[in-house]
């Protein structure tokens, strides 16, 4: 059964994203924020992003007005009650996760709904625990920006049932044309597990003034052939997603290889976030 209603908990950058593709798939999608301002916020980060597709020819404007029309952005969390799927993607942190998730556990009317997290490393065991269905709890890891970014990692908890897996695998493969890989429910996954250790030396090597972040990053980019630099990709995922995914990895493994670097906490505390604050180890405009 394909799903053809679904819900996404947070409207930052990767909730507009997600909501974002799954409206161009032909999905009716309800996105809900904290409040009415910040669901507004939502919208425009949406709006802005169609625009811009529209702009570069990848999207008529009549299918931009039908994806944004197939959205509705509000704040109030029991309109996912008839909610096939429920992908949340609200800030990376652990006690919020399961209170959105007992929540959705009350509300979310149909017993075979899915409630997926994009969550970047917090165990779904954990967040399924927060449910009385821990059965229908997977994670869903998108990747930044999700509109473009080809993987959505399907994380299986010890309780998510195989039914769960299946059709959340089979929504963002069939119905969103992504490329589906599988994990187990540890800490970081496939991708952050072999990524993030990367950045944080990268994140040391700046802050013991080994090298210039701009060396750093020019000679990933040049030498590596990646598209950008770990410091910029810190600055892209925000710098305060890669502390949070830090700690979680550092309290998983209790190796020193995760433990988050001290500038990046000095940089989160100062609210030099990356992109989404204007300013993270680069400036943006
Ligand atoms: P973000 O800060 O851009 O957005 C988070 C949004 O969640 C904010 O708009 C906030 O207002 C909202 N929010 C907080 N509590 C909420 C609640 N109770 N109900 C509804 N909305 C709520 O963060 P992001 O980068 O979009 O990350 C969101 C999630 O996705 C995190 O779990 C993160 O680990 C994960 N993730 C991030 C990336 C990335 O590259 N940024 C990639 C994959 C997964």
């Amino acid at each position: 059964m394909a799903f053809e209603r679904i819900g996404i908990v947070g409207g930052g950058q990767m909730g507009a994203g997600i909501a974002e593709v799954s409206a161009k798939a032909g999905v009716d999608v309800i996105v809900r924020e904290i409040n009415d301002d910040l669901a507004d916020a939502a919208r425009a980060r949406v709006v802005k992003s169609l625009n811009r597709a529209v702009e570069r020819g990848k999207l008529t404007a009549d299918d931009r007005d039908a994806a944004l029309g197939r959205i509705r952005f509000l704040s109030e969390l029991d309109a996912m009650a008839d909610r096939q799927l429920v992908i949340e993607a609200a800030v990376e942190n652990e006690a919020i996760k399961a209170e959105i998730f007992g929540s959705l556990d009350r509300i979310v009317a149909a017993d075979d709904a899915i409630l997926a997290s994009n969550t970047s490393s917090i165990p779904l065991t954990r967040i399924g625990r927060a449910t009385n269905r821990p059965q229908s709890v997977v994670g869903m890891h998108f990747f930044n920006p999700a509109t473009v970014m080809p993987l959505v990692e399907i994380v299986h908890s010890v309780a998510t049932s195989e039914a769960t897996a299946t059709r959340a695998a089979a929504f963002a493969s069939e119905t969103l044309g992504k490329v589906v890989v599988h994990a187990k429910d540890r800490a970081g996954f496939i991708v952050n597990l072999l990524l993030c250790p990367y950045i944080f030396e990268a994140i040391r090597m700046c802050e013991s003034g080994f090298a210039t972040k701009e060396d750093i990053d020019a000679a990933m980019v040049n030498g590596a052939n990646y598209p950008m630099g770990p410091l910029a990709l810190s600055d892209l995922i925000g710098n305060d997603t890669m502390l949070a995914v830090a700690e979680s990895l550092h309290a998983e493994y209790g190796d020193a290889r995760y433990a988050p670097p001290p500038l990046l906490r000095r940089m989160v505390e100062a609210g030099m976030l990356g992109r989404k604050t204007g300013r993270g180890f680069y400036e943006y405009g």
